[in-house]
């Protein structure tokens, strides 16, 4: 666990904006703030896909 100080908050892990979706124009998919990429699982670029399709598919249905 992390010791965190009482008393003064510190800073808040850096966030990528508040409510935003995959950057495929049909896609509603959210994103969280916390994840940097642009695209939902569905239509990340190459690196993703091109992982095996169990692990794609487990890991999209998982955040569908
Ligand atoms: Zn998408």
């Amino acid at each position: 666990m992390r010791a965190t100080s009482a008393g003064r908050a510190r800073r808040r892990p850096k966030t990528y904006g508040g409510e935003r979706v995959c950057a495929e124009k049909r896609c509603e998919t959210r994103l969280s703030r916390y994840n940097r990429e642009t695209f939902c699982f569905a239509h990340a670029p190459t690196k993703y896909r091109r992982m095996r399709g169990e692990f794609t598919t487990e890991y999209a249905s998982r955040n569908s």
